[in-house]
């Protein structure tokens, strides 16, 4: 029997990428990895996912509208990169999979959806509201982040039979782990908040890592002082 999407060919089958984060700032350890993962993986889109400031977390210093004015001007002139807003338009705490459950149903069960972390968010991934359920809603890609615990050192039940079983390129709608090596980004944005606390605006951290549009906003919000 043929299989009931046999005449789809390849091509029309929509791969997506989602990467979710604070973005306080958006740096070019996000956007390079993303670049990174979008020709690694095929992708034809990666949506940047911003979320809301859970009132009882470690608070962003950048309010919701600028690090949404932020990720706009860094994707900008990037066909394969958009913004999506929804966790910031949605009130009360951000839960990735109501997200993916929204995206699912917006790009139809055929899509390749793949929700994209760094490894020292996916050493947290099991304290993840319903995190199993993320799994059949989306593929999972984990990049390997400097100074982070490596991804195979994860023992987390559950999740270490995952990770064993991890493929290199993403093949399925949803359900699949990757684990991506690509060159590392030795950036964060607790360093560039840092750097600009220190009023530091030669820093060559700060224009080696970020847009200068996105810089130039920082300065003109005065976000980090
Ligand atoms: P902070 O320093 O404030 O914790 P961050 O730099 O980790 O911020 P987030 O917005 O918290 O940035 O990260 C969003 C996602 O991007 C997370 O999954 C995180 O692991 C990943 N990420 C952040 N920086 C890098 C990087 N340099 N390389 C790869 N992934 C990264």
């Amino acid at each position: 029997m043929m299989p009931a999407h046999s005449h789809h060919t390849t091509a029309s089958i929509k791969r997506i990428g989602v990467f979710g984060g604070t973005f306080d700032p958006v740096h070019l350890g996000h956007m390079g990895s993303a670049k990174a993962l979008l020709a690694a993986q095929n992708l034809d889109q990666i949506y940047f996912m911003p979320c809301q400031q859970h009132p009882h977390d470690k608070q962003p210093m950048a309010n919701a509208e600028q690090r949404l004015a932020m990720l706009n001007l860094a994707v900008q002139g990037q066909s394969s990169f958009s913004v999506d807003d929804r966790e910031l338009a949605r009130s009360g705490k951000s839960f990735t999979v109501d997200s993916l459950i929204d995206i699912r149903e917006e790009v139809g069960e055929q899509a390749v959806l793949i929700f994209l972390l760094g490894s020292d968010a996916f050493a947290e991934f099991h304290r993840w509201q319903r995190w199993e359920t993320i799994f059949s809603l989306a593929n999972v890609a984990v990049i390997e982040r400097a100074n982070a615990q490596s991804v195979q050192a994860i023992e987390t039940v559950g999740l270490k039979q995952k990770i064993n079983q991890a493929v290199d390129f993403v093949d399925a709608p949803c359900g699949q782990m990757t684990i991506a090596s690509l060159p590392p980004y030795p950036v964060s944005s607790t360093l560039l908040r840092e750097q600009l606390l220190q009023a530091s605006a030669s820093s060559s951290l700060l224009t080696e890592f970020m847009s200068p549009q996105v810089l130039d906003y920082i300065y003109q919000q005065h976000i980090y002082r």
